[in-house]
């Protein structure tokens, strides 16, 4: 805890941590020294993790990097944290994010923007920023992030670490700040596929708090890494193929299909029709749902009020004015114009139809192949500034993470080497429904 501590110190300037718990953690770890001595210490004893700032912990604020959640503190602990816990990880703060998970870059934050750790002029990648920093600058062992449509993977990428999204349902999201609910989850950041199996075997499983979780049981997801067979893997053609792919990106991920195929195993090339559909679907679904979800912050309840207000009316409208940002509201606004009356079907339920479409290409992809790959983001990360005026790109940086969340299956981002600026490239394997445990085996076999 004192290393991280004093490297948190020192790197200071990246903005990564809104918030560190530096007397609690040391408190927990005196009292894992004790448990070790005694012998009955958890299975992380000792573990350093950050949190992302939209997980709440009790007694603890929790923000999701929005003004409107100003002095919210949770009362209770997100399940996923609260299992860690219990095997005697140690939580050693708080990491910055794009304002409830929204965006690719963390230029959305109340808290400041977060500096990748290579190449301070650049992003982090979003909405996971501070997530992917604090292991890049080697200021916690583990974080957690959210992964709604690529916020784990994608900072992953642009600072070469590892990133899961599990499948959807596979960790409880109770204690998660909702963005879009079908589509939420909690995943792991981390330098070595070994540790972020560990944490996530412990996250994983049903939980009775949320009625989505799944009830399947849980493998050993860290005792299972070995990977002996042969695996049949697609690629797609229009990703490899894309305008928008930097072409150092291209050449690396063609290198790992060249190398498995000069290693016996099986790579095909797979068109994907639907690649075009897959921004305008998730964008559609995710701020339907992020509209309604965000309608709670009303002032009343949570965290910031106007003290501008003159009347009810006027305290609900200053709030949501005053205390969500640009991003926020843009989202709200296209979601609230997706769900109303007159465009619910030609928007909201045509996105649903498609995104049946997509879900069922993926998984029938994924009953003939064990593993598509593909390359995490188009491009390295990118300079600030860079897209912050244009949201449509923004967007178009999510092309190839989306397609795993809109399908709710499991995706990982492990690093690739780096493009000419030296800024680190990440490679995508996708995998089907809670096969977590072939992912993280042929994850460990790639790196
Ligand atoms: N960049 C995507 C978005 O803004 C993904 C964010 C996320 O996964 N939370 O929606």
């Amino acid at each position: 805890v004192q290393y991280y501590l004093k490297n948190i110190e020192t790197k200071a300037h990246l903005n990564a941590f809104v918030e560190v718990y530096e007397q609690s953690a040391l408190a927990q770890a005196d009292l894992i020294d004790q448990k070790l001595a005694n012998g009955n210490a958890g299975k992380l004893a000792g573990m350093v993790i950050g949190i992302k700032d939209v997980l709440c912990y009790s007694g603890h604020e929790s923000n999701a990097s929005s003004k409107i959640l100003n002095g919210f503190e949770s009362q209770f602990t997100t399940t996923a944290i609260q299992r860690l816990l219990d095997q005697d990880a140690i939580v050693i703060g708080r990491l910055n994010c794009d304002e409830f998970g929204m965006g690719s870059s963390n230029e959305n934050s109340a808290h400041g923007k977060v500096l990748n750790a290579t190449d301070e002029s650049r992003v982090p990648g979003g909405s996971s920023g501070g997530s992917a920093v604090a292991v890049q600058a080697n200021l916690c062992t583990i974080s957690l992030g959210t992964d709604t449509g690529g916020s784990v993977r994608q900072p992953a990428a642009f600072t070469g670490v590892i990133g899961m999204k599990p499948t959807y349902s596979r960790v409880s999201r109770w204690g998660l700040i909702a963005y879009a609910s079908s589509f939420d989850c909690i995943g792991v950041f981390s330098r070595t596929v070994k540790d972020n199996a560990m944490v996530m075997e412990i996250m994983a499983g049903h939980d009775e708090y949320d009625s989505t979780s799944s009830r399947k049981p849980v493998l050993p997801y860290s005792q299972l890494l070995h990977f002996d067979k042969k695996a049949k893997v697609a690629f797609l053609k229009e990703t490899i193929e894309s305008q928008a792919l930097q072409p150092k990106i291209k050449t690396n991920t063609l290198a790992v299909l060249d190398k498995l195929k000069s290693e016996g195993h099986t790579v095909e090339e797979v068109e994907f029709p639907l690649l075009d559909f897959i921004l305008p679907t998730y964008y559609i679904l995710t701020t339907a749902e992020a509209s309604s979800n965000l309608s709670r912050f009303d002032g009343v309840k949570y965290g910031y009020r106007t003290p501008n207000a003159h009347n009810l009316e006027s305290m609900y409208k200053l709030t949501r004015s005053e205390g969500f940002g640009e991003e926020v509201k843009r989202r709200i606004m296209l979601g609230t114009f997706v769900l109303s009356a007159s465009y619910y079907d030609a928007y909201f339920t045509k996105a649903q139809k498609v995104r049946r479409l997509i879900k069922d290409f993926t998984e029938n992809l994924l009953n003939d192949f064990d593993y598509i790959i593909m390359p995490t983001t188009p491009s390295t990360a990118f300079k600030f500034g860079e897209h912050s005026g244009d949201p449509v790109a923004m967007y178009l940086e999510d092309l190839f993470t989306v397609q795993a969340s809109v399908s709710g299956v499991p995706a990982i981002s492990l690093p690739n080497g780096k493009d000419e600026n030296g800024m680190p490239i990440g490679l995508q394997v996708i995998c089907n429904s809670f096969k977590e445990a072939e992912l993280y085996a042929f994850s460990n076999y790639l790196t």
